[in-house]
């Protein structure tokens, strides 16, 4: 991997920015937030979380914050990309309902590295203006690691493309209003050439979805159905044919995944601290256990390195170097990070923590028993750990391909 030397100091300008987003969101959050869990497994449980994150969405659109980066005049405010991760690092430690904006901004990244100027034009200044939810539509039964392997057909008629097949493991889709499809147009060329990329509504006649749950309970993502769905030929994204390229781009530089776990393992590992400051067991703070103190510090140490790869990774991609390989580490390491920390989290809460929100005696908001469910799909989601570290040592040291 690439030695390369940055400067990570906030400058006064940041500095205010982080304070106007804090203040914004103590103002902006609902009372008593504590973060994104729903409450209760129910599919109304979820709903009633969705709404709350529109609005939020509507709040921060209004502030001029989505697509910060992006061009003018697509919407974006042209700013610098240390603002940019001010603003998520923030978000996400508040618990702000994040993923259908992290998914929606990635979306509006893709089209604009490869979409024609009319998709710019038309798809990315609703995004800005937080009035449109997208998802990622990659995964299927067979296609998950092996991403190439993708089936659902997109067959050429005269004005349009028909698609026919199955995603799965669509991460809000009932929620969101359009996808970026990835699709196999030629079945007679090998697996990665034949891939077409397609912005579908997600309205079309002919789509259906069965919502699945998580481990969690909650029912967060979806089976998408496409029954002869008709595509208009001005949705094609990128070349026909050239599919595997964008797919490449939206995976590989989904760069803010790992950081975002980070982020989000940060908010809880607080908690945690101050959990065992306060409790006392034997007339003692746990804190001052040996054990305690020294799964905390490695913690801590383990976030910071997260903290900087993070920061690295970003910046390194905003100077137009290769990341392919920094960010499968990123997410190697933010994904186990959270699964260690949910681990220790739940074995300091005792039986505690096996507790929902739901239970009166449920101990920081039921949120180790959260996380420590949620964490599981943490090594999973957007590429498994294993397939992560496949690129690393391939891509990052050069190794053949196993
Ligand atoms: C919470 C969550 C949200 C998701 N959201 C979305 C979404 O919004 N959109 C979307 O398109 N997809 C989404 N996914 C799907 C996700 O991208 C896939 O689950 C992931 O790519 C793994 O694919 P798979 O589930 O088919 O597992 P498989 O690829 O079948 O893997 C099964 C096991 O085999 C291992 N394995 C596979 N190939 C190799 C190899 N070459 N070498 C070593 N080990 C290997 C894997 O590491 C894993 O342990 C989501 C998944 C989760 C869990």
């Amino acid at each position: 991997m690439e030695s390369v030397v940055m400067d990570f100091h906030f400058t006064e300008q940041e500095e205010a920015f982080q304070k106007e987003v804090r203040d914004f969101l103590a103002e902006a959050l609902p009372e008593d937030w504590v973060g994104v869990d729903p409450d209760g497994h129910s599919e109304q449980a979820v709903d009633q979380l969705h709404q709350v994150y529109l609005e939020m969405r509507r709040k921060i659109a209004a502030k001029g914050w989505l697509g910060l980066m992006w061009p003018r005049e697509y919407g974006g405010q042209e700013d610098s990309l240390m603002k940019q991760l001010i603003l998520e690092q923030e978000l996400i430690y508040a618990g702000a309902p994040y993923w259908g904006l992290s998914v929606t901004l990635m979306s509006g990244d893709i089209i604009l590295q490869f979409g024609t100027e009319e998709q710019k034009r038309s798809f990315l200044p609703p995004i800005t203006r937080g009035e449109v939810q997208w998802a990622a539509g990659m995964s299927e039964p067979n296609a998950g690691s092996d991403l190439a392997n993708l089936q659902l057909r997109a067959v050429e008629e005269l004005d349009c493309f028909v698609l026919n097949g199955q995603k799965t493991w669509q991460t809000g889709a009932h929620y969101a209003d359009w996808v970026i499809l990835y699709t196999r147009t030629d079945p007679n060329l090998s697996k990665h050439k034949g891939i077409t990329t397609f912005l579908v509504d997600l309205r079309s006649p002919g789509i259906t979805m069965r919502r699945i749950p998580q481990m969690t309970g909650h029912p967060a993502f979806s089976e998408v159905f496409y029954d002869n769905v008709r595509v208009p030929k001005e949705n094609l994204l990128g070349e026909k044919n050239k599919g595997w390229s964008v797919a490449l781009f939206g995976v590989y530089t989904e760069k803010g995944f790992g950081q975002m776990l980070i982020n989000n393992a940060r908010r809880d590992f607080d908690l945690l601290v101050q959990y065992c400051r306060e409790t006392y067991v034997d007339g003692q703070p746990l804190a001052k256990r040996p054990l305690v103190r020294s799964r905390l510090a490695q913690l801590a140490i383990d976030l910071e390195v997260g903290r900087n790869l993070g920061l690295r990774l970003n910046w390194m991609a905003a100077n137009g170097r290769s990341i392919v390989a920094e960010a499968s580490a990123m997410r190697v390491l933010g994904g186990s990070l959270v699964q260690r920390l949910a681990n220790f989290g739940t074995q300091i809460l005792g039986l505690y923590g096996q507790l929902d929100e739901q239970s009166k005696w449920a101990k920081l908001r039921g949120r180790m028993k959260y996380l420590y469910l949620a964490s599981v799909a943490m090594t999973i989601e957007g590429g498994t750990n294993e397939a992560s570290r496949n690129i690393v040592a391939r891509v990052g040291l050069g190794l053949p391909k196993g």
